[in-house]
C-alpha cells in the first residue's frame, strides 16, 4: 500500500476457523485494515463448533485463540448474514476492497449404493450436527437400534463411533444440549461395526484418537487377527512411518484379546477389507452388504465379488465432507472447491476474478485439521495484499446500509457474546462450563435482539 492511501476494507465470508485466521493475518500483516466476517449462523467458529465431538474439551479451546482475533478493533463479526441470500457476492465485492470466500463445507459426500436413502442411513455430517447442537438439524435423533454399522476409516468415523458408543453419564461434564443429552441417555446401541475398505495399515485415523476409542467406560473394541495379518506392504509402511506403526500396533493390541476377557456391555467391532455394497431393507434398514476387498499390495483394495451381509438397523456414512457452491463464485463440481491459484479465485477460464480470494476446506477439499487452516490462510492474504492496487471501495458503512434496508437481524460481536454469556450461565446452573442453545430463533434474540 502506498502512503496516505486508505487502508483496505476487506470482507471475509465464514467466520470458520479459516474465515477468523484471514481476519486475524490481515489485521497482522497490513495493520489498520478493517475487516468484516459474515457468517450465515448466528454464532461463529464454523466446525470448531459444529463439527469437533464434544468429548474433546481441548481442540474446542482452538475457539479462545480465535476469540481473540475476532475481538480486534478493526474486526467486525456479521452473523446471521448468509451471503448469496442476504447479500450477494457482487453487492459484497462492490462494497469492499477484496472479498474472501471461507465457507468450508458442511454436506456429507455421496456415497452411491443401492438403499442409501433408506430411513436409518445417516450421513456423518447431519448426527455430527445434531449432538453438536446445530440450528438446522431435528432436535430429537432416533436412537433405536442397537446394532449399528459405520461406514468410513477416518478420524469422523471415530468421532461418530464413540459419541454413539458412549454411555451418555460419561458425557455428564460437556456442552451437550438438554435435547441432545436426553437423546444419548436414551440409546439402545450394543454393538457398532466400523468398515474401512482398505487394510490396517491404510486406514486415516490418527493414533491418538484410534487409541482413545479402547478408553472408554464399559466399551470392548473387537478386532479379528485374521484380518490384520502383516503383509509386505504393512511391514514396509509399519518400519517407515510411526503414525502408522502406532495405529497397527493398537489393532494388534486389541486383537490379542482373549474373547473370554471382554466383559463389557458395549462393543465396537473393527473390520478391514470391506467396502460397502448395498444398504438392505424394504422400508427401513436392514442390514449392510459389504464386498471383500484385497490388497494390491501397494496400500490399495482390489474388489472380489465375495460379499457378506451384517445385520444392523441403522447405518452412519462417513465417506467425507463436501463444499457446497456459493452463488456468485466459480465452483468445481467434481472437487467440490473454488478453484484458485494461491488463492486467488479463477474464473471459467483460468483468470483470476479481480478482488475475490478463497481459503480453508473449500478453497483445498475437506481435509486437515484447523491448525493447516491458519497456513492456508497466510497464502490467500498474502496473494490478496500483494495484488492491491490502491483502489478504493465506500468499505463496510455501505454494506450496513443494504443489511439495514432488508432488515436482516445481524448479531454481531456483542450479540454474540450475550449469547456465549448465556450458554455459560446455563451450563453454570448444572455444574458445567457452558450448555449449548440450540434454537435459532433463542440465538438471533440474544444476539440480536429481535424476535424472529
Ligand atoms: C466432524 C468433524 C470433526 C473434526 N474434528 C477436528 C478435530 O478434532 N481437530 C481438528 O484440528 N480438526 C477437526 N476437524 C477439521 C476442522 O473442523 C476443519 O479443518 C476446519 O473447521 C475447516 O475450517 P473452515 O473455516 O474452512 O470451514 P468451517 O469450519 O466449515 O467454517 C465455514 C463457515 O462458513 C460459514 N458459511 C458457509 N456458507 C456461508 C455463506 N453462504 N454465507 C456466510 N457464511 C457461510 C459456515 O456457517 C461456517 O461457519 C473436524 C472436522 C469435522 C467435519
Amino acid at each position: 500500500m502506498t502512503g496516505g492511501v486508505r487502508p483496505l476494507s476487506v470482507a471475509v465470508v465464514g467466520a470458520g476457523p479459516a474465515g477468523v485466521y484471514a481476519a486475524g493475518l490481515l489485521t497482522e500483516l497490513a495493520p489498520g485494515t478493517r475487516v468484516d466476517v459474515v457468517e450465515r449462523l448466528p454464532t461463529p467458529y464454523g466446525l470448531v463448533r459444529y463439527g469437533v465431538s464434544p468429548d474433546h474439551p481441548k481442540i474446542r479451546r482452538i475457539v479462545d485463540s480465535l476469540h481473540g482475533m475476532l475481538d480486534h478493533p478493526d474486526v467486525r463479526l456479521l452473523a446471521n448474514v448468509e451471503v448469496g441470500t442476504d447479500m450477494t457476492i457482487d453487492e459484497l465485492r462492490s462494497v469492499y476492497d477484496a472479498v474472501v470466500v471461507a465457507t468450508g463445507a458442511q454436506r456429507d459426500a455421496r456415497l452411491d449404493v443401492p438403499g442409501v436413502d433408506l430411513p436409518g442411513s445417516f450421513g456423518a455430517a447431519d448426527v455430527v450436527s445434531w449432538y453438536d447442537s446445530h440450528p438446522e438439524v431435528p432436535r430429537e435423533w432416533p436412537l433405536h437400534a442397537e446394532t449399528v454399522a459405520v461406514v468410513g476409516a477416518g478420524n469422523v468415523a471415530l468421532d461418530v463411533t464413540r459419541m454413539l458408543i458412549r454411555h451418555a453419564r460419561t458425557l455428564e461434564r460437556t456442552d451437550l444440549s438438554e435435547n441432545v443429552r436426553r437423546g444419548l441417555a436414551a440409546n439402545a446401541v450394543r454393538d457398532i461395526h466400523v468398515f474401512a475398505r482398505r487394510g490396517p495399515v491404510d486406514v486415516r485415523f490418527s493414533p491418538g484418537e484410534l487409541r482413545e476409542l479402547g478408553e472408554q467406560e464399559d466399551v470392548d473394541v473387537v478386532v479379528d487377527p485374521a484380518q490384520i495379518v502383516r503383509d509386505e506392504h504393512t511391514e514396509r509402511m509399519v518400519r517407515q512411518l510411526a503414525p502408522k506403526r502406532r495405529v497397527v500396533r493398537t489393532f494388534e493390541r486389541w486383537a490379542a484379546v482373549p474373547a473370554a476377557d471382554r466383559r463389557a456391555s458395549r462393543r465396537v467391532h473393527l473390520h478391514f477389507h470391506r467396502a460397502p455394497a448395498a444398504i438392505l431393507g424394504t422400508d427401513r434398514v436392514e442390514g449392510l452388504r459389504t464386498e471383500i476387498t484385497a490388497p494390491d499390495g501397494f496400500g490399495h483394495a482390489e474388489p472380489t465379488g465375495e460379499l457378506e451381509d451384517h445385520p444392523v438397523q441403522a447405518v452412519y456414512r462417513a465417506v467425507g465432507y463436501v463444499g457446497s457452491p456459493v452463488p456468485g463464485v466459480p465452483f468445481d463440481p467434481v472437487r467440490h472447491v473454488v478453484p484458485h491459484t494461491r488463492g486467488a479465485v479463477l474464473d471459467g477460464d483460468g483468470v483470476p476474478v479481480p478482488g475475490l480470494y478463497a481459503t480453508g476446506w473449500i478453497k483445498r477439499g475437506p481435509v486437515g485439521l484447523i491448525g493447516a487452516t491458519r497456513s492456508d490462510a497466510k497464502e490467500t492474504v498474502e496473494t490478496l495484499l500483494a495484488a492491491d492496487t490502491g483502489q478504493r471501495r465506500p468499505g463496510s458503512g455501505a454494506a450496513d446500509a443494504i443489511l439495514r434496508e432488508r432488515g436482516v437481524p445481524v448479531v454481531d460481536w456483542e450479540g454474540w457474546l450475550r449469547i456465549d454469556a448465556a450458554e455459560q450461565r446455563l451450563g453454570a446452573a448444572s455444574g458445567r462450563e457452558r450448555t449449548k442453545i440450540v434454537d435459532r430463533s433463542e440465538l438471533v434474540a440474544l444476539g440480536a435482539g429481535v424476535t424472529v
